[in-house]
């Protein structure tokens, strides 16, 4: 079978960029996850494929190889180590490669392990903890200056007075073997030992509240810096604040996800504010002064006499800054002139009489350009 294109396996473009690549894998790797299609062959092999793509775009030498020599330049033919996808990935090697990528969306909060590192050096096995998400609700205001929150969270942390002894079943190897009689002769199969669970050893004194590793959940408050620019759905990682990896493991991480909080007055288009302004009548005519709610106080904006309904006034550098980069929105202020919705007779008079005179006809000229052309100024 013809191994289809990594670009297409990831559904990205050939200039994707690095951000993109992963974030296509880590879709396609949460909906192929093994965990949420069990048994589900077609999903496993679509799991892998995604992988074997991540694992060669993701790294700058191996995509430039693939983009000029195809599946020959980075295939099965490099040699030793996981080089290259000779006889594709085994699951664990994925989750050992990769196994970060998928944050908290598995196990999560529930606790438990984010999967085994280290291994294959002759070392003992280091145990991660799996991350922690939590969601961070910020104003406008906040967003526009950047913030420090003190997050309260709950983190699993080995209980005090813990103490562990090397597993007598498997040795303190984490793994069992057994032999099995098959029709091709004794096979030796490899797995997890059911006395420790795969951690090489049993607990000896487990204090009162703790898990089966020796953990429990303790209350702990981190301090994030939330740079000024961020956005709804964005992710920030603060490395090592998850839970606890059991036996001297490795920290997961806490996974802080922005939540924006709708703003009363102003609209968020990316780093631009768009505010709306309703000036009565006369205001249009004769001009005037008005105060537009900006993200730091207000600002003082005059109006020429005659300002027509549909007007845009761009408020320099009154937007959000950007997270990635330099350089700061604007605000744009939209012009709206109101309709009286009541009037009394008094009032009707006085309309009658201006529907009747001539200065009251409309007569754009070339200075009163139409909304698409103004929205086309204003974005060029
Ligand atoms: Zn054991």
């Amino acid at each position: 079978m013809a191994k289809r294109d990594y670009y297409e396996v990831l559904g990205v473009s050939k200039s994707a960029s690095e951000a993109e690549i992963k974030k296509a894998y880590r879709k396609l790797a949460i909906k192929y996850h093994p965990d949420k299609n069990p048994n589900d062959s077609e999903a496993e092999t679509k799991f892998k494929e995604a992988a074997e793509a991540y694992e060669i775009l993701s790294n700058k030498e191996k995509r430039q190889r693939y983009d000029q020599f195809g599946h020959a330049g980075v295939g099965g033919a490099a040699g030793g180590g996981r080089g290259g996808f000779g006889g594709g990935m085994s699951m664990d090697d994925i989750f050992e490669q990769f196994g970060d990528i998928f944050g908290g969306a598995f196990g999560g909060q529930g606790g438990g392990f984010g999967g085994f590192g280290g291994r294959g050096g002759g070392g003992r096995r280091v145990f991660k903890g799996s991350n922690l998400r939590v969601r961070v609700k910020l104003s406008l205001e906040e967003i526009a200056n950047g913030a420090t929150k003190k997050l309260r969270i709950k983190r699993l942390v080995p209980a005090d007075g813990v103490s562990f002894s090397t597993c007598n079943t498997c040795g303190g190897r984490g793994q069992v073997s057994r032999v099995t009689n098959t029709i091709l002769g004794q096979m030796q199969t490899a797995s997890t030992c059911p006395n420790c669970n795969g951690l090489g050893k049993t607990i000896d004194k487990k204090p009162a509240g703790a898990d089966e590793h020796g953990m429990i959940r303790k209350e702990d408050v981190v301090e994030v810096k939330i740079p000024a620019g961020v956005a709804e759905g964005m992710q920030l990682k603060v490395a090592g604040k998850g839970n606890a990896g059991p036996l001297d493991g490795v920290n997961g991480d806490l996974l802080v996800q922005i939540e924006e909080l709708p703003h009363d007055d102003l609209q968020r288009d990316g780093n631009n504010l768009h505010y709306e302004l309703y000036i009565s009548i006369p205001d249009a005519v004769l001009g005037t002064k008005v105060d537009i709610p900006t993200l730091n106080g207000k600002a003082r904006v005059k109006l020429d006499s005659g300002t027509q309904s549909g007007k845009i006034l761009r408020l320099r550098n009154k937007g959000l800054p950007s997270v990635e980069s330099y350089g700061t929105g604007d605000l744009l202020v939209h012009v709206n002139v109101w309709t009286p919705k009541n009037v009394d007779s008094r009032h009707r008079k006085m309309f009658e009489e201006m529907q009747a005179d001539e200065a009251f006809t409309p007569n754009p000229d070339r200075s009163d350009k139409s909304f698409f052309d103004k929205v086309k100024e204003m974005f060029s």
